[in-house]
């Protein structure tokens, strides 16, 4: 469900350690690389450095990680938006130019549709407490204002990292919430 990656061959039933507690709105999610080393690195400074030729590497990775490619070739890709503050002061959204590269190297009719927006800057939340943070993490993302709806079309969330999966979840629930039947999920890299 996480899509944590792991090596070796599977006897029986495996149960990913990262996905008990997880109660996904999606259905799967795949990413290219874990969370560490050079990909921590790319993460960070396209994130924070404003490091935007950091997208030919990034693209690499796609095009390395043919699961992920057969992933979400073919779907509509829905970034994880950014508060519209932190869009401003980034420039960019990183999430968005992930997607863009995503749907490049997958092919295949594969679209970038921005379909939510952020409503509430949770980053900046840090003060409050857990159970706050959360009821507002839930709050926080709706459909972007008239947000063309296809709900028997496959979408896929991109985000950058995939951590405890609150994000995705929380994107997740307003577009099934808005009649999309299939929702799964895309990343860079996996925290
Ligand atoms: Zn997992």
């Amino acid at each position: 469900m996480c899509g944590h990656p792991f090596h070796g061959i599977v006897v029986g039933d495996r149960e990913c350690p990262r996905c008990v507690g997880l109660v996904p709105a999606y259905g799967e999610a795949r990413t290219a690389s874990l969370f560490s080393g050079p990909v921590r690195a790319l993460v960070i400074g396209l994130k924070y450095h404003h490091g935007l030729h950091l997208l030919a590497d990034c693209a690499a990775l796609f095009r390395g990680a043919p699961h992920l490619l057969d992933h979400v070739r073919g779907a509509r890709l829905v970034p994880v938006p950014l508060h519209p503050r932190k869009r401003r002061e980034r420039g960019y959204n990183q999430s968005a130019l992930l997607a863009s590269e995503l749907a490049r190297e997958a092919g295949g009719e594969t679209t970038v549709d921005s379909l939510l927006t952020r409503r509430i800057d949770t980053e900046t939340q840090t003060a409050f407490d857990r159970e706050r943070r959360r009821a507002n993490l839930q709050n926080a993302f709706a459909l972007a204002p008239g947000a063309p709806l296809r709900s028997s079309a496959r979408h896929v969330l991109v985000d950058d990292v995939f951590t405890t999966g609150s994000t995705v979840n929380a994107c997740a629930r307003v577009l099934r919430e808005a009649g999309v039947e299939r929702v799964d999920v895309a990343t860079l890299a996996h925290g």
